[in-house]
């Protein structure tokens, strides 16, 4: 008993510590990348990143406590729908679990969005993350704790309901990640013939972020415009 407690609170910092660094590191790297590709874009903005450092770092244990708790559950008790070997379920499931996953996440991130854009909620749970004009790099978790934790559940939910492949899983994560980061880091890292084709009309990426973070009442959405276009709150791309 007591050895699975402390299994299951060393499987929880260990989480937490794994969410820090690889935000630190991540966003670090598009950070200096910033610096290259856009020298000067993030002057004066220090106080700012300060802040962004804070709130990130404190959703990292946000995101790590039931990322552990289910990481452990998985190992020890086999919890999850996780599986690992490659032919458990047919082979078309692999990329179109992934599909799934962002989609489930996206359309539970955008109705939560909008909900947090309401008047009270905003200035509660979300003002935080808008605290950020314009946001940085470091805003990929710049996150009031109640926002954080309506985002540190979805995965640790889906992998209860839905089967994934451990390695899908880790590719989720890391879309998640980079597109968190890059959707906020104040530039266009995709190709413009990409950004205005007939697929780009449908993904996110910094042009369309950006522009919630000026207009705020639109572009909700995470990875696909699909609610926006079918709600009615796209209001397309800032310049880029
Ligand atoms: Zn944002
Ligand atoms: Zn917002």
């Amino acid at each position: 008993m007591i050895d699975s407690i402390a299994a299951l609170l060393l499987s929880a910092v260990a989480m937490t510590a794994i969410v820090g660094v690889r935000y630190l590191i991540t966003s670090g790297l598009f950070a200096w990348l910033t610096s290259r590709v856009r020298p000067g874009l993030y002057d004066g903005l220090a106080p700012q990143i300060r802040s962004e450092l804070k709130w990130s770092l404190l959703s990292a244990a946000i995101y790590g406590i039931p990322a552990g708790v289910v990481a452990w559950g998985w190992q020890a008790h086999e919890w999850t729908r996780i599986y690992t070997a490659v032919d458990a379920y047919p082979l078309w499931w692999l990329p179109a679990s992934f599909l799934v996953y962002l989609f489930l996440h996206d359309t539970w991130f955008y109705w939560t969005h909008r909900w947090m854009h309401r008047r009270r909620v905003f200035e509660l749970a979300h003002a935080v993350h808008h605290a950020s004009r314009p946001p940085t790099a470091w805003a990929a978790m710049s996150f009031h704790p109640i926002e954080a934790l309506t985002g540190a559940i979805v995965i640790p939910a889906l992998v209860f309901l839905v089967p994934i492949h451990v390695a899908v899983l880790g590719l989720v994560l890391l879309t998640m990640t980079v597109m968190g980061i890059t959707n906020h880091m104040g530039w266009e890292m995709f190709p413009r013939w990409l950004i205005h084709s007939p697929l780009g009309h449908h993904l996110i990426t910094a042009s369309h972020h950006q522009r919630h973070h000026e207009l705020y009442r639109c572009n909700y959405g995470l990875y696909f415009r699909f609610w926006d276009h079918v709600c009615g709150t796209d209001r397309g791309l800032s310049v880029p």
